[in-house]
C-alpha cells in the first residue's frame, strides 16, 4: 500500500495526525535516558515501566515480522463547561475510555488495510497503552509530533490534548521523517507544575517524576501519599502542565464523540461529591479510563486537600 492511502485510512477513522516510522531497535540515547529515569526512581509508582525492557526496546517482539509502525494522535480536547464543584479529572478521562475508543478505530483502520491487501489480521498488531511499546518515541521518529517538557506528545498546530494508538504492520511502508522541534526555551510547563515534578534532577535529568506528578500518584498510587502530598481538587490526573503550554492555546474540539465529557461527576456539587462511599465509585467509574483507581483510593483522592 501507499504511505497516502494508509494515512487517509487512519485519518478516516478519526485520528488528527498519522505517521510512519520503519521498525527498528530503540536508540542506545532513548534507552539510557529510559534506565537513567527508573534507576533515579523517578518512575515510581508506575512499577510496570520497570518490566518487558526487551520488548520496550524491540517492537518486533510483539509482532513477529513487523516492519513498520503506523502512529496515530487522537484529539480528546473538549472545550470545559462551568464548573459546579472545584474538583477536577483530566480531560482525557471525561468521556469514554480511549483504550476502547481508539482500539476500536484503529482496529476498523486494519479491516480496511486487509480488504485493500492480501495480507491477513497476523501482519497488524493493534497497541494502545497496554503494550510496552515506546509511544512518544515513536511518535516523535514517525513525524507525529515531538516530546515536550511536560512528557506530553505536542502535535504541531494542533498541541498535546491527544492520546496515541498505534498499528505494527509487516508492511514495508514508505516512512516520514522525524519530528525536529523543541520547546525551545519555554519552560511554562516546568514553573507551573504544582508538584515540582518537572524540574531536573542533581544529574541534569529533566524527565517527569512520576513519584511527585499529581496525575500519576491519583491514578496509580495505592494506599496512602507520601507526606506532603496537595492535590488542590484533583481526583483523578492532572492537567496543569497541559493547560500552560502554548502549543494547546488554540487547540481544536475533538470529533470523537465518545470523548465528549460524560462522567456524572461532572454535574456534581461539591458536597455530593464529599459524600460519595467507595461503593459508589464504580458505576461512576466504569467504562471510563478512570475505572483502573480502585474505590479507596478514589475516596482518598476526594479527601486529599
Ligand atoms: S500532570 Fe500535573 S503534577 Fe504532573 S507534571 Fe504535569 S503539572 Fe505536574
Ligand atoms: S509548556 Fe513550554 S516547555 Fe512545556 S511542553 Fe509546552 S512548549 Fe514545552
Amino acid at each position: 500500500m501507499e504511505r497516502s492511502q494508509v494515512k487517509e485510512i487512519v485519518k478516516g477513522v478519526g485520528a488528527t495526525a498519522v505517521g510512519i516510522a520503519r521498525v527498528t531497535e530503540v536508540d542506545a540515547a532513548a534507552r539510557q535516558s529510559y534506565l537513567h529515569w527508573i534507576e533515579s526512581g523517578r518512575s515510581a509508582p508506575l512499577g510496570y515501566m520497570d518490566r518487558y525492557h526487551e520488548v520496550r526496546d524491540n517492537p518486533r517482539l510483539l509482532l513477529d515480522g513487523a516492519n513498520s509502525i503506523i502512529v496515530a494522535a487522537f484529539s480528546y480536547y473538549y472545550p470545559t463547561s462551568a464548573a459546579r464543584s472545584h474538583f477536577t479529572i483530566a480531560r482525557y478521562a471525561r468521556g469514554a475510555d480511549y483504550h476502547d475508543v481508539v482500539r476500536r478505530r484503529l482496529n476498523e483502520a486494519v479491516s480496511a488495510m486487509i480488504s485493500e491487501t492480501a495480507l491477513d489480521p497476523s501482519d497488524f498488531r493493534v497497541c494502545v497503552d497496554t503494550a510496552p511499546l515506546r509511544e512518544r518515541y515513536w511518535a516523535r521518529k514517525a513525524g507525529v509530533g515531538f516530546i515536550g517538557r511536560n512528557n506530553a506528545l505536542i502535535v504541531p498546530g494542533e498541541g498535546s490534548y491527544m492520546v496515541l494508538g498505534e498499528i505494527l504492520t509487516t508492511m514495508e511502508l514508505d516512512t516520514d521523517a522525524p519530528c525536529a522541534l523543541t520547546c525551545g526555551n519555554c519552560m511554562a510547563c516546568v514553573k507551573s507544575c504544582p508538584a515540582g515534578a518537572l524540574d531536573c534532577d542533581e544529574d541534569g535529568y529533566c524527565g517527569v517524576d512520576a513519584s511527585r506528578c499529581l496525575s500519576c500518584l491519583t491514578i496509580e498510587h495505592r494506599g496512602d501519599f507520601p507526606e506532603g502530598v496537595k492535590l488542590g481538587g484533583r481526583i483523578a490526573g492532572c492537567d496543569t502542565c497541559q493547560d500552560v503550554c502554548p502549543h494547546n492555546r488554540h487547540a481544536k474540539t475533538s470529533t470523537i464523540a465518545e470523548f465528549a465529557p460524560s462522567n456524572p461527576l461532572l454535574d456534581m456539587t461539591d458536597d455530593q461529591i464529599l459524600s460519595l462511599r467507595a461503593e459508589d465509585i464504580r458505576p461512576l467509574t466504569r467504562h471510563t479510563s478512570l475505572s483502573r483507581i480502585k474505590p479507596a483510593d478514589f475516596i482518598r483522592n476526594i479527601h486529599t486537600p
